[in-house]
């Protein structure tokens, strides 16, 4: 006689197994996660991240030219350009962030009605020719772009990527560890393309924006910049987005009432005994 197993069974295995493979993977995303933990060696931040600076430069230049296109591509203005690499090159001499292994890329974009400024990983710091024009000294221009050396130096991208993943069971440190830029195979294309879109589509957290406002505001006066004008960054953000549609630079970095005081306190902790003489504004 023949016996037969009971119809079903091998499905449930099936699903059992599919849920074991599934905890498997989960486990062993919240392992690579908390394995990953460590001290960021600029800011001195505990972090969780599984990319290398290395692999942090590459994606980032992987994406820059996607983030260009999206913002009508590089401004072909001569002026603007040449002062924001002045003024970004003037805050990795007077900070921490010139101790960073990455190697920064300063771009000014031609969209002149877009109102904002974002970095890349490993270095790519952009800001729009309409956040530019709205800024009226030195200083404020100086303010937004220590604030996303901030984010580049504290890392912020990668501990995003890594929430991510820690979501998804992504591997996009495994994909970048394989990643030849200068022969990849179509497989390693498309899931360099997918973290390119992550990347540049990433929002960082409150407490990024936060202690980009902070550091930013010892970045500016390390190069010589009074950090008060950052204040003034936060009053014309807030002025503009008064209007129909907020600058996005506000969208990602809400609240330019609480970011004020924020800034108004990291200046008094930071420079106790009151700022340096001859800054400028
Ligand atoms: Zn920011």
């Amino acid at each position: 006689m023949i016996r037969t197993r009971p119809s079903g069974s091998g499905q449930r295995g099936g699903i059992s197994g599919r849920l074991l493979i599934a905890a498997a993977v989960a486990i062993f995303a919240l392992i690579t996660y908390f394995s990953t933990r460590q001290t960021n060696p600029v800011t001195e931040e505990v972090q969780n991240i599984s990319l290398t600076p290395e692999q942090e430069i590459t994606l980032g230049q992987q994406a820059a030219p996607e983030m260009a296109a999206q913002y009508g591509g590089l401004s072909q203005s001569q002026e603007p350009q040449a002062r924001v690499d002045q003024i970004g090159r003037a805050i990795l001499r007077g900070s921490e962030a010139g101790t960073a292994p990455y190697p920064f890329e300063f771009h000014v974009l031609a969209d002149p009605q877009t109102i904002n400024a974002f970095a890349l990983p490993g270095g790519q710091v952009f800001i729009t020719e309409g956040l530019i024009n709205l800024l009226e000294t030195e200083g404020e221009l100086a303010g937004v772009l220590s604030h996303e050396i901030v984010h580049v130096v504290g890392r912020h991208s990668a501990e995003q990527i890594a929430r991510a993943q820690l979501a998804e069971g992504l591997t996009g440190a495994a994909v970048l560890a394989t990643y030849d830029p200068d022969n990849p195979s179509s497989q390693q294309s498309a899931a360099m393309a997918q973290l390119v879109a992550q990347a540049i589509s990433m929002k960082y957290g409150r407490d990024d924006e936060l202690e980009a406002d902070r550091r930013g505001v010892g970045y500016m006066a390390g190069a010589g910049y009074d950090p008060r004008a950052m204040i003034g960054v936060m009053q014309k953000l807030d002025e503009a987005s008064q209007g129909a549609s907020p600058p996005e630079f506000l969208s990602t970095h809400p609240d330019p009432g609480r970011r004020i005081e924020q800034i108004e306190s990291a200046i008094a902790e930071q420079f106790p005994q009151g700022l340096p003489e001859g800054l400028k504004p």
